[in-house]
């Protein structure tokens, strides 16, 4: 069957504008569907300035969909990793290696902007802002939709329908009920609070501003990107319930006796802190995974719909771009009908959204906890001196997931196990890299790890 050049978007976060954006690129045509109104309009609600760390992955798709020279006056780059102990000491954890491994802080919405201004640029897509998805009729195959101001429901049809609606897709919770997905959403026990630090005079940052900011303190954790105007947004992680806990600061006493003690050293430059402790709307995090994303050649789930994951890689939205860039690659590769496309997609895709997934949240014991251990810093010595000399082969995961989008997320986790246990092998009676046989440890790498071609 001849594959139609019209699709239907539904949403227009990160993942929605950019597919239309390429899609639009290569010739066709696609509508999207907003459940909000235009964020560059008048009315727009001034939201807070939360940031996103954007690394290769995203920086690939933008660059596929052309939009990265737009992008590139928001960003913030980010070296590492500054630690802050309680008593005040900091320590500076580099990303990687190389002049170029680092990432960057970019606001949100801005982006949003861009990206939707780009996705108008590119011809041949009409934005929808105001129209939600209500559901799926699998059916009728169309997807019904309410223009939220005309109070006017009507249906558009699945030919296809691509669902980019994000962590709470009415789309993919339609499949689900219909049997279709096999969805499973696992929230974490913990939430987070946005907080801010402003600049300070003359536009002055207040912390260092190439680094992300860390203040782990093993349950729980805060942290800070910093922002091109000067100031921070701060990401509190708490436990929602028990000791510690964002119901136990449920006062801006309890709150401000925490921050004092917890973060002394920046506690003092955070508007509010103990007001916006208590106040602040609470985030929740989780993990979706889905058995399938698409049906047949009608729907496909695509980026925060199909998969989400907790915030503690920074890849989200880096995976989300992915997406589009994999969708896009097998869209030129042939003239398939859409129910192809999608499973082509869904096979290639499937096994490296839940290896973030899985990365992602094993990143959350690292940045809170483990980062403090003297052993972690040893680890990551060695795996860039390892890195030095077998750099086909031995390539730390952080830099894989963060550095290198030709290699996929699931080969990343992969290669990091088979790597993280000869790390702690080489490490386990050393305190320092003196101490360590790292021939020994470099022909034991090169047994292991077959060169990785395409780096
Ligand atoms: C605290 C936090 C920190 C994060 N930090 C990072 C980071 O540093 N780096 C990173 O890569 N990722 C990060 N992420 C993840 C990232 O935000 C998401 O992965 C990314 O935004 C997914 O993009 P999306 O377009 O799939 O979904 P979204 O950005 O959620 O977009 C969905 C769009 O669909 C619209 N919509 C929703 N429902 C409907 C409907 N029924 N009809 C029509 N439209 C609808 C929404 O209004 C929205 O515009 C973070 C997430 C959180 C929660």
């Amino acid at each position: 069957m001849m594959r139609s050049k019209h699709v239907n978007i539904l949403g227009a976060g990160q993942c929605g504008t950019l597919l239309a954006t390429m899609l639009a690129r290569k010739g066709m045509t696609v509508s999207l569907f907003e459940r909000n109104i235009d964020p560059r309009g008048e009315f727009a609600a001034a939201g807070r300035s939360i940031n996103l760390a954007l690394s290769a992955r995203g920086i690939n798709g933008l660059n596929k969909a052309g939009a990265l020279s737009r992008v590139a006056p928001l960003l913030v780059p980010m070296r590492g990793r500054i630690v802050h102990e309680v008593d005040g000491s900091t320590e500076f954890l580099p990303y990687g290696q190389r002049d170029d491994e680092q990432i960057y802080s970019a606001s949100r919405g801005e982006l949003n902007k861009i990206l939707l201004d780009a996705a108008e640029d590119a011809g041949n897509v009409e934005i929808h802002f105001g129209h939600a998805a209500t559901g799926y009729d699998a059916t009728a195959q169309k997807a019904r939709v309410l223009d939220i101001e005309a109070d006017n429901d009507y249906e558009i049809e699945a030919n296809p329908v691509i669902a980019a609606d994000g962590a709470g897709s009415v789309i993919r919770n339609a499949l689900d009920d219909a049997g279709t997905v096999g969805a499973s959403e696992i929230l974490l026990a913990h939430g987070y609070k946005e907080l801010a630090i402003p600049a300070g005079p003359d536009g002055a940052f207040q912390l260092k501003p190439d680094a992300l900011h860390i203040w782990p303190r093993g349950e729980f954790m805060l942290i800070a990107l910093p922002n091109p105007s000067g100031d921070f947004t701060l990401t509190l992680f708490l436990p929602k319930v028990g000791e510690t806990s964002f119901a136990s600061l449920n006062s801006e006493q309890a709150a401000a006796q925490f921050m004092e003690e917890q973060f002394p050293d920046v506690a003092p430059l955070i508007t509010d802190a103990a007001r916006t402790v208590v106040e602040n709307p609470l985030g929740l995090l989780g993990t979706v995974r889905c058995r399938h994303w698409h049906a047949g050649g009608n729907v496909l789930l695509i980026g925060d719909a199909a998969h989400a994951v907790v915030p503690f890689h920074g890849q989200g939205m880096n995976l989300a771009f992915e997406d589009c860039v994999v969708l896009e690659r097998i869209l030129e590769a042939s003239a398939a009908d859409w129910q192809d496309v999608f499973s082509n997609f869904e096979n290639e895709q499937h096994r490296n959204a839940n290896a973030i997934a899985d990365m992602a949240l094993e990143n959350y014991i690292e940045m809170r906890d483990t980062v403090l251990d003297p052993k972690f810093v040893l680890r990551k010595k060695l795996a860039f001196e390892l890195e030095r000399r077998l750099p086909k082969r031995f390539i730390p995961r952080y830099s894989m997931v963060m550095f290198h989008a030709e290699i996929p997320y699931s080969v990343a986790q992969q290669r990091g196990e088979v790597q993280e246990k000869l790390l702690k092998e080489f490490t386990s009676d050393a305190d320092e890299l003196g101490q360590i046989d790292i021939n020994a440890a470099a022909a034991a790498a090169a047994e292991l790890l077959a060169p990785i071609e395409a780096t």
